[in-house]
């Protein structure tokens, strides 16, 4: 450990170090506990000032606040209360007939101490969630949040402050560089929610030290539509889920890929939609938010202005407004290849359409870009869905819906390559943060003794 001293975090995570042992023989009963703290900073005490908070880095609704961040992480430690004992228990496994006289066993132990990088989309519960898995598993944890978002970072480390000793939860504030400092120390797991770039620095650093790592990255999800799709119900659906959060979720519709022939209706549907959801002016609209920082926003812009100079078809949208970072519900079609939007991660209210003549052609397109997070399916059509979900690879899959995936706590939410390693939430959570010990126990005179040396022509015939 001595090399890690002068490390500006070191200290504290030698305390945790220090504390692992303690932390990891907690019982069900006394995380339960802990859980419980948390869910009355949030639910109770600082409830308000979340809400506040995500508004002033956000601009995100009031309901915005109290359903994807509010509830979402009391969602997840109720789900954990109910399970942690079963989650707990030992797991007792077969034993093959050539180990007679032994029995074996699973053990779900802690990791130990603890990484969480979180990015600032969801700054609370993509802060919360992981610890919430990370304390049911027994584990200490050091926090670092986004400082994308100075109002929400400030007040989870006043709770985390309030709730906790910080030889068991910390948070640490800062930006890139006190990242990098973190992710020198030889954590025992790094659990990381942000890009697919970052993501590749932060396993490159756990390498060194060789910690397990999660990481949730983004990517680019499609979104297919097929002829026999309920058009007017999907563009509902997902006219909801592109602009929510003003798309700046990981598991937004990136881009949409429709057959041809039903593109007109669709547009139509989402014209419609749009108009009910946030009126003529989605800019005086109180459901619709604003993009987190102006580096965020000249980004966005930019891919706008490329669309432009391709000569793309703007359906709706494209007014922007940098004072306020306001950016218009956006649908963009006729987009060339190489158009930015078809290649970057949009993270923002702008959905590029792109048509398809069979779905062949949309498998095949899909196929082209690294792994998404999500990959959504519209159809009706038993034979086109298995089609896709069978010639396509995606961290999850909404059928007839967006989105929702990442809310059933029964579901293991993660990507795939590109998109991310290892899987969360639940009892996937809860494994992401607990090393499955094995245990062989012997009884009685095993059968292997047999074979012990020396090897007598006898013992040859038997091993073989
Ligand atoms: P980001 O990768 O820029 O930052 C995430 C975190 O990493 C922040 O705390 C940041 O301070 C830190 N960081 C940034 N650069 C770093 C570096 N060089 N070394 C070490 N740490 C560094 O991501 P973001 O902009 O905060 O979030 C947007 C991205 O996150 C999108 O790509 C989105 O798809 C992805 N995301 C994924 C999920 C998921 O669950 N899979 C959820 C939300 C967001």
């Amino acid at each position: 450990m001595n090399e890690f001293i002068g490390n500006p975090y070191y200290e504290l995570f030698s305390k945790q170090y220090q504390n692992q042992f303690k932390i990891g023989k907690t019982n069900c009963k006394q995380r339960i506990k802990t859980l419980n703290k948390l869910k009355t900073a949030i639910e109770i005490t600082y409830r308000n000032a979340i809400v506040e908070a995500l508004s002033k880095d956000l601009g995100k609704p009031v309901v915005e606040a109290e359903l994807t961040e509010i509830y979402a992480i009391i969602g997840d430690i109720k789900h954990a209360k109910k399970h942690l004992k079963q989650w707990m228990k030992t797991q007792r496994v077969p034993t093959p007939l050539s180990m007679l006289g032994s029995s074996s066993h699973v053990l779900f132990q802690p990791k130990g101490v603890c990484l969480i990088i979180s990015p600032w989309n969801f700054p609370f519960n993509l802060t919360f969630g992981p610890l919430v898995s990370a304390i049911a598993a027994g584990n200490t944890a050091i926090i670092k949040p986004s400082e994308m978002t100075p109002n929400s970072s400030a007040l989870m480390a006043k709770i985390v402050a309030d709730v906790f000793d910080e030889d068991e939860v910390a948070l640490v504030e800062g930006e890139v560089e006190a990242s990098t400092a973190l992710l020198k120390l030889p954590f025992n797991h790094i659990f990381f929610t942000g890009s697919t770039q970052v993501g590749k620095i932060v396993m490159t650093a756990a390498a060194k030290n060789l910690a397990s790592v999660t990481l949730e990255l983004g990517g680019k999800s499609p979104t297919i539509i097929d002829k026999t799709a309920n058009i007017d119900k999907a563009a509902k659906k997902i006219m909801w889920a592109k602009f929510l959060n003003c798309g700046q979720i990981c598991v937004s519709p990136d881009y949409v890929l429709i057959d041809k022939s039903i593109k007109a209706e669709f547009i139509e549907s989402c014209k419609k939609w749009l108009h009910t959801y946030y009126n003529d002016n989605a800019k005086t609209s109180a459901s619709y938010g604003r993009i987190v920082t102006d580096k965020h926003f000249e980004r966005l812009e930019s891919y706008i202005a490329n669309a432009k100079t391709l000569d793309a078809t703007f359906d709706v949208g494209g007014q922007t407004d940098s004072a306020s970072k306001y950016m218009e519900p956006t649908l963009i079609s006729n987009l060339k290849p190489e158009a930015q939007l078809l290649e970057e991660e949009i993270f923002g209210p702008i959905l590029p359409i792109v048509t398809y003549n069979s779905l062949d052609m949309a498998i095949t397109y899909v196929n082209s870009k690294p792994r998404p997070l999500a990959l959504y399916i519209y159809s009706k059509s038993k034979r086109n869905t298995t089609k896709i979900i069978n010639n396509t690879r995606a961290g999850g899959t909404c059928i007839n819906n967006s989105v929702l995936h990442y809310a059933n706590h029964n579901l293991p939410f993660g990507g795939v390559n590109n998109s991310g390693i290892g899987k969360s939430h639940g009892f996937d959570g809860f494994k992401a943060f607990s090393n499955a010990r094995a245990v062989m126990k012997q009884h009685t005179f095993g059968v292997t003794e047999l074979l012990f040396p020396p090897y007598s022509s006898f013992k040859e015939k038997l091993a073989r």
